[in-house]
Parts: C-alpha cells; sequence; structure tokens
C-alpha cells in the first residue's frame, strides 16, 4: 500500500504517486483534499472568480461519441442567439460584477461562423466599456481564425484534449479527418502561441479510462504549461454512441470522486493555475461545484444562457440549472460559496496567476 503522507511530502510526483493520489480512498482521500486546500490558499488564495458562461449555439458539425448536441443527433431544437440576446447577457455579467465571460457554441469552421464571433466580440466590448475578459470556446479552428478572434478582444481560449491518450481519444470520435487527435493538439499549440490564455481538461470516468490515463491527462497538462482547466466528470446521454458502454463506467458518486480528486492533484502539480469547477459536477451532487472549490477549484461558470435555450444545449443528461435564470444562479452560488469558505472575486478579471508569471519571465 502506498503511503499517500508520504507522497504529499514530496515536490515532484511521479506517475505512480499520482496513480496513488487517484486512487486514495478514505483518511487518505482526506489527506489529499486537505493538501489541495492548504496549496490553493497559498498559492491562489481562496477566492473564486465568476465566468458568464453563454452557450450561444448548439449548432455542430462534429459527432463526438459522447455529445448529445453531436450533429447527427435530430432530437431537438438547434438554435443560434441573436447577436443582441448574447451582448444582453454579457451586460447582466458586467452590471453584475463578474468580470469574465465565456462564449461556448458548437464547433462551426467556416468564414461567416469567423466574422460573426469577431463582430461579436466587439459588440461585447462596446457595450461593457471594454471591462470584461473574454473566454472562447468553440473548438479546433485554423491560426488565422484564433488570431482574429484574438485581435477582436478575446483572451482566454477552452479546448479540452479530452482524453490525452491517443487510442482512447480515437474511441470517443468517428475515425475521420473532422477528428483527428493531432489537430487537437496542433490547436492547443495555436492557441499558446497566438497569446491567449490557454485551457484544457478532460472527462473523468469514461468508458476504456484507466486512472494510469488520468494520471497521464494531468502530466500533459503539466508538460505543457497549461494556464487552466476544465475538467469534469463523463455524463452519459442516452442519445449517443457511446451510452452502448454504460455498463462498463463507475458508479457515479465514484466518477464525481474521481473528478474532485483529479481537481486536487492537478493543484498540487500547478498551484497558480486556474481551475474550473465543472458543470457537471453539479449534476451528480446538488453541492458538487462547492465541494470542488474546497479540493482545489477557483473558478465557477454560472450559467447566464438565456433559460429558454438551455434546454437544448445538453451535453448530458441531468444537466443542472436548466430551468432556472440567471439570477437564481446568482443568489444560489453566493450561498454555496460562502459555505466553502471562499469569497467571490466580484468585479477581479481573475487571470491565470501562472499565465501572467510565465509572461513576466519571457519579458
Ligand atoms: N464544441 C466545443 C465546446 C462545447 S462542448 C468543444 O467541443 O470544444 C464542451 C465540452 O463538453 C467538451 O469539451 C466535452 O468535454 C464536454 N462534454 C460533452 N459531452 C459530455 C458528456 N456526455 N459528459 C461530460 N462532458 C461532456
Ligand atoms: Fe460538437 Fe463540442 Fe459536442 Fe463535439 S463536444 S459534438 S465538438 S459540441
Amino acid at each position: 500500500m502506498a503511503d499517500i503522507k508520504e507522497i504529499l511530502t514530496k515536490s515532484e510526483l511521479s506517475r505512480t504517486d499520482i496513480v496513488s493520489l487517484l486512487e486514495a480512498r478514505d483518511e487518505d482521500k482526506t489527506l489529499l483534499f486537505e493538501k489541495a486546500a492548504e496549496v490553493k490558499q497559498k498559492a491562489v488564495g481562496n477566492i473564486v472568480f465568476f465566468r458568464g458562461l453563454i452557450e450561444f449555439s448548439n449548432i455542430c458539425s462534429k459527432n463526438c461519441y459522447y455529445c448529445g448536441i453531436r450533429s447527427s443527433n435530430p432530437g431537438f431544437g438547434r438554435y443560434n442567439l441573436a447577436d443582441d440576446e448574447i451582448v444582453e447577457a454579457a451586460r447582466f455579467a458586467h452590471l453584475n460584477q463578474y468580470a469574465s465571460l465565456v462564449l461556448q457554441s458548437g464547433e462551426l469552421m467556416s468564414n461567416v461562423f469567423t466574422n460573426r464571433v469577431a463582430r461579436l466580440l466587439e459588440k461585447i466590448h462596446n457595450a461593457t466599456n471594454n471591462e470584461l475578459r473574454i473566454t472562447l470556446s468553440c473548438g479546433e479552428q485554423t491560426r488565422q481564425t484564433y488570431q482574429t478572434w484574438r485581435n477582436a478582444g478575446a483572451h482566454r481560449y477552452l479546448l479540452r484534449i479530452e482524453a490525452s491518450n491517443k487510442k482512447l481519444y480515437e474511441m470517443l470520435h468517428p475515425n475521420d479527418s473532422n477528428h483527428s487527435y493531432e489537430k487537437r493538439l496542433e490547436c492547443l499549440y495555436l492557441l499558446k502561441e497566438t497569446g491567449y490564455q490557454t485551457g484544457t481538461g478532460v472527462m473523468i470516468g469514461l468508458p476504456f479510462q484507466t486512472t494510469g490515463d488520468l494520471a497521464d491527462d494531468l502530466l500533459f497538462m503539466k508538460n505543457f504549461a497549461i494556464d487552466m482547466v476544465g475538467m469534469g466528470p463523463y455524463i452519459e446521454h442516452a442519445d449517443t454512441p457511446l451510452y452502448k458502454y454504460k455498463n462498463r463506467l463507475l458508479p457515479l458518486e465514484e466518477r464525481f470522486q474521481l473528478a474532485l480528486k483529479m481537481i486536487a492533484v492537478l493543484r498540487l502539480l500547478l498551484p497558480k493555475i486556474n481551475i474550473a469547477s465543472a458543470t457537471a459536477l453539479q449534476a451528480i451532487d446538488k453541492l458538487g461545484r462547492e465541494k470542488a472549490l474546497k479540493t482545489g477549484a477557483n473558478v465557477i461558470m454560472p450559467n447566464i444562457t438565456p433559460g429558454s435555450y438551455r434546454n437544448n444545449y445538453l451535453l448530458y443528461q441531468n444537466k443542472p440549472c436548466t430551468d432556472d435564470s440567471a439570477d437564481d444562479c446568482k443568489n444560489c452560488l453566493e450561498v454555496r460559496v460562502a459555505l466553502a469558505n471562499n469569497t467571490i472575486g466580484y468585479g477581479q478579471w481573475g487571470d491565470s496567476a501562472y499565465f501572467t508569471e510565465k509572461k513576466q519571465h519571457t519579458g
């Protein structure tokens, strides 16, 4: 049996150490969580930053096997929010001192889409006095598109590697040129080169995934020197091809605990990055995101998509808060964050401290 106490005193964690931490149970798991909380407090403080999440379109050209809005799924309405609706949601975030936004959508690659997002960025900045930091999460694009969006005022980008093990990645995606592991990796490098605060992440508890794979995911993030991470449990969706493996999955509560351990170990590996407490955690446990604040996460993304559209952005089933208005979410979050002994960094951009530090070193 691995000595978790001893592992937690090390300054460098090996792959074997990480696997042991991910498999920790009972008191060992508590020790890991306590250590992660301590490292978080020292490195970034007990402040949680809000990013207002706007899921502005569920139209997607891809067919990822796990995702409820994949292009082959006909069973629900596709939508594309009007610019005015998006700008209105951005104003709500600005008025409520969220200071940052995430614009997320299905993946489309076209000049029309590129120009549309660029125009949106400009409209939002104009409407909010240039006081918001904007994160995009619109999938794989060309260098030119990433550059256009960067020039139009996007500061951060989230593109999950989903699974850093190429074989596993290929089991999760169709085998065609539209879904290549190499392209995904290349995009992450492009984002870094274009000057974005770059974020990635994985799904936790996927069929065929081992704790070794998850340890490799964490090492991938460390070796890539990633600035931000958003990762959460995989939650099966009945209308997707991956659903056929549902009997191979860990019970939801175990997937949830594994996700908390992933966040905790990541905080040990990269103390100064931003780690988002994924919405999928809340789909399993009502207080899931707040629990993650106690094990190392420091970012929450309240959903501010206009209510009537939320039911159609079902990446997975049991997605929380789909019936709430943006205000409901804000109030319930405030109480829960306080319960987790964190304070909300209202009005602060909350850039990745790791990104800022790297920039200072490279001049
Ligand atoms: N189209 C963009 C952004 C929207 S999808 C993209 O793919 O990058 C955002 C994230 O939702 C994906 O990266 C994936 O990790 C997550 N997701 C999709 N289906 C999921 C599921 N069934 N369970 C948990 N997370 C899921
Ligand atoms: Fe589209 Fe993203 Fe879902 Fe894949 S994960 S199908 S790219 S929305």
